[in-house]
């Protein structure tokens, strides 16, 4: 059945967004700020009940909370504090005391997060102005000049301007272990999966493949569920992700006059600046922050090739000093290992057998010859979002880059898009009714990850599509029909 036949006015430009986590979400939203739109002019395919949510806040577990303060959490970048701001007003702390950390800062669950998300969006969802169709697309065809959206449903809506918002695919586990461990009851391939650590038991011996914001989730959520056994947590560089600083830090150095035109520069640049920023009684966290708030520009001035070469080797360091972990779960992470419950190895999984349920591993340690054999009774895979294999991670994408209207960015980051966040097509032409909005446009906008840059970047794909919608022709919309009806 196709909706937008059904439901949308024939001289009226159709918008169809993919994925309504936060970014599909802030897109609707703040096209909805800019734009008056009709009731079925607007869809967003969306599978999870909640839309806002996505992956990062559609949880249900209590020991995950948001790992960047709420004062930095608002879908309205002109107004920073406004869900520190809802918080209060709607007092959703009242239940959790921890939210509040040491340096006064709040950190709440993270699925009150998207409680906030959601209630923004709901008065458009309720009026008609945004529908959400609660599945999956699994098919994109161009038709004429419009895109025809098919959801697994069977529902199709036929739109003019196509917003791509479904960030990155699930990690991939290591081959080793997705071979070896398929069957195993206690293989958590993917945590983020409701109740994915249910099945672990409270004396169980863990290995944790990962070292990033996702593996001390998944420590802090064991602890809570009472969990007392040892954990081995493994990553090829044994870094793992960094806390807050104990205080507020004002932001320090400048990245952006004279920019680096090498990654190595730009490191020399950063590691300069901490000195600077420590000696004058700061944290490094001034000097990331800082990167991180002027990060489109250093970015944009790196050649390709010196891209590339940043996210080779630099990528593990930035992230760990980036992504940082909420203090709440810092604390749990900080007890296991002061305990010796916890160790943190820098190696990677050599070999792994099941003889009995139980999981033989072997560890090729990093930088070293060495190989240590551990016994473990359950696998957790925690190394993040995926960057290989973007363009086959689904049917409908896979068909698209086919057809031409897709590329990867030559960063390997996400999809190739221009300043405007058009899709380039192969050819390397910007497919103007084309939108990616959020992570997967990281290769050309750089760091576009947390919260507050994946919002900002959802308004500047909002005033595009706005932008889209005032300068459509109408004609175009009926020489389709009339063709199609003929
Ligand atoms: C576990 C986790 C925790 C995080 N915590 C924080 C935090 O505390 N603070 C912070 O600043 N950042 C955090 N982040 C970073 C996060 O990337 C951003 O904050 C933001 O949530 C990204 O939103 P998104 O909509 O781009 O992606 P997602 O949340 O991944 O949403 C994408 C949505 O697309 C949908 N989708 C995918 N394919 C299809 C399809 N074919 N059809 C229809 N829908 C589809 C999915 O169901 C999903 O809901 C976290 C990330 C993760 C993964």
């Amino acid at each position: 059945m196709s909706i937008g036949s059904d439901h949308q006015a024939r001289d009226l430009p159709v918008i169809a967004i993919v994925g309504g986590g936060v970014s599909g979400t802030a897109v609707a939203f703040h096209l909805l700020q800019r734009q008056t739109l009709k009731a079925g002019q607007l869809f967003i395919f969306e599978p999870r009940k909640r839309l806002g949510a996505g992956l990062a806040y559609d949880t249900q577990d209590p020991a995950h909370r948001i790992n960047v303060p709420a004062a930095k959490m608002s879908l309205l970048p002109d107004d920073i504090e406004h869900f520190q701001r809802w918080l209060q007003e709607k007092n959703a702390l009242a239940d959790d005391e921890a939210a509040v950390a040491a340096n006064g800062g709040l950190f709440p669950r993270r699925s009150v997060f998207g409680n906030y998300i959601n209630s923004m969006i709901r008065p458009y969802v309720e009026d008609g102005r945004l529908v959400h169709l609660g599945q999956n697309v699994e098919r994109v065809q161009r038709m004429g000049h419009r895109w025809k959206v098919t959801g697994a449903a069977g529902q199709s809506v036929e739109a003019d301007i196509l917003v791509v918002a479904t960030s990155h695919p699930s990690p991939l586990p290591p081959r080793e272990l997705q071979e070896a461990l398929a069957d195993h009851p206690r293989f958590v391939a993917d945590p983020t999966r409701p109740d994915a650590l249910a099945a672990i038991r409270a004396g169980d011996r863990v290995l944790v493949v990962g070292n990033g914001l996702t593996s001390a989730d998944v420590i802090a959520s064991l602890a809570l569920r009472g969990h007392e056994g040892p954990i081995t947590a493994i990553s090829r560089r044994g870094l793992r992700s960094r806390g807050h600083a104990a205080v507020k830090q004002e932001l320090f150095g400048d990245f952006v006059s004279q920019p680096s035109k090498t990654a190595l520069d730009l490191l020399r640049r950063v590691r300069t600046a901490i000195r600077e920023a420590e000696a004058e009684g700061r944290s490094w966290h001034a000097v990331i922050d800082q990167v991180r708030a002027q990060g489109r520009h250093p970015w944009q001035a790196l050649p390709v090739e010196e891209r590339r070469r940043l996210v080779r080797h630099l990528r593990p360091f930035w992230d760990v000093h980036r992504f940082r972990v909420a203090p709440q779960v810092e604390a749990v992470g900080e007890r296991a290992l002061a305990s010796g419950r916890l160790e943190v190895l820098a190696a990677s999984v050599a070999a792994v057998d099941v003889t009995d349920g139980v999981i033989d591993c072997t560890l090729r340690l990093s930088r070293s010859e060495r190989r240590i054999d551990k016994q473990f009774d359950a696998v957790v895979v925690t190394t993040g979002p995926g960057h290989r294999g973007i363009l086959q991670s689904q049917g409908w994408i896979d068909e698209l880059s086919n057809a031409g209207f897709l590329a990867l960015d030559p960063a390997r980051l996400g999809f190739a898009c221009d300043m405007q966040s058009h899709a380039l097509a192969t050819d390397g032409t910007a497919v103007p009714s084309l939108f990616i909005s959020g992570p997967l446009a990281r290769g050309t906008f750089g760091e576009l990850m947390g919260l507050p840059e994946v919002v900002e970047h959802a308004v500047l794909v909002a005033e595009q599509v706005a932008g889209a919608i005032n300068d459509y022709k109408p004609e175009q919309r009926k020489a389709y029909w009339d063709s199609s009806a003929a």
